[in-house]
């Protein structure tokens, strides 16, 4: 079956049903913003219109930044105007070749329609399962897997991983960012989850050369991202690394996704944290420093395997295994006094 592009055919009858939508206003040429028709967008502010669709992968697609209920346009173009739909229906198989008979639906029997998948985001927490139209999984794309392969980062994680050719389109997934330039680098997008398995951000790491490496969001201002935080076991030894990447290397393992430490303070105990190798780098000596003031344990890389290996993929690259670095990391972990020693003997600058 014939499956070109149907923006076009989407958008007219979007526009046919703008006159019946509460402040609708298009913005720019594939925006069309208006009140939520599900939640009724604000009962006290009749001026809110929190309801968008916007053009992604060829396809119209609705969200609502107040209900959280996402779709297809055509499926909301079902939902509320089902004349419409009708209309659409007959139009799009005629554009696809089936022929239909006049004025009369074609019985499911004589062709096979399949419509894209519904994203329905029943309770307004954004999953990754719910977020399938805007990101696909990096197992499931050639170039993501290479990415991924190139720096040896083990398969299992790839599903985990998510990918994206139009960061751009990400801007919808939160108010706070629908007006910010996320650009439109491939990235390698790594989610973090609360511990309630609710998504609170996402971090992208650009695959081409970007100078913009990595593109940061944040959805709750007050929950800090940590990465793989809802998976791990408090009660064993947790590695904390900086970059998320890193963290895949090692078994019980989060990242704090740049320097900040500090917000791990709760996992003091059983943390070990795990900073680039980089003796001569004076920001990082600082902060070792002052996590080992603050009674951090804290891994002072100190093996001739390692020297000269800035970080722990560089570690793989050159061909030590998870385990033998693990091995490396328990014995570099001080806290205190020894720390403070080890520390010493450890920068060049
Ligand atoms: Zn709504």
């Amino acid at each position: 079956m014939y499956n070109g592009c149907m923006l076009w055919l989407e958008k007219k009858y979007l526009s046919m049903v703008v006159s019946s939508l509460d402040m609708a206003k298009w913005k720019g040429d594939t925006t069309l913003n208006h009140r939520c028709l599900y939640c009724g967008d604000s009962s006290k502010n009749e001026f809110k219109a929190r309801g968008y669709h916007f053009v992604i992968d060829q396809s119209y697609i609705y969200k609502c930044h107040n209900c959280g209920k996402s779709t297809s346009s055509i499926h909301f173009i079902k939902d509320h105007f089902p004349m419409i739909h009708k209309e659409y229906m007959r139009e799009w198989l005629k554009e696809q070749g089936v022929k239909t008979r006049p004025q009369k639906m074609p019985s499911s029997n004589e062709f096979k329609f399949t419509p894209k998948k519904d994203i329905i985001n029943k309770s307004n927490i954004m999953t990754v399962d719910n977020l399938k139209f805007l990101m696909k999984p990096c197992s499931e794309v050639p170039e993501a897997r290479e990415y991924l392969q190139k720096r040896e980062i083990p398969e299992v994680h790839y599903k985990d991983l998510w990918f994206t050719k139009t960061p751009q389109s990400l801007s919808m997934l939160s108010e706070k960012y629908k007006d910010r330039v996320l650009g439109n680098d491939p990235r390698i997008i790594i989610p973090f989850f609360s511990e309630d398995n609710q998504l609170i951000g996402l971090s992208g790491r650009a695959i081409n050369d970007s100078p913009l490496r990595y593109m940061t969001m944040k959805f709750h201002d007050d929950v800090p991202l940590i990465f793989n935080l809802h998976k791990v076991d408090k009660s064993k030894t947790i590695y904390v690394t900086e970059g998320p990447l890193d963290s895949l290397f090692l078994p019980n393992a989060i990242s704090v996704a740049g320097s900040d430490f500090s917000k791990i303070g709760d996992l003091k105990e059983n943390a070990i944290l795990v900073y680039d190798n980089e003796p001569r780098n004076t920001e990082i000596l600082k902060k070792i420093d002052s996590v080992i003031a603050s009674g951090f344990r804290v891994c002072v890389w100190n093996d001739r395997r390692v020297n000269d290996l800035k970080d722990i993929n560089e570690m793989i690259l050159n061909g030590l295994t998870s385990e033998e670095i693990v091995s490396i990391i328990d014995d570099c972990a001080f806290g205190g006094l020894s720390a403070k020693a080890k520390f010493m003997e450890y920068k060049k600058v």
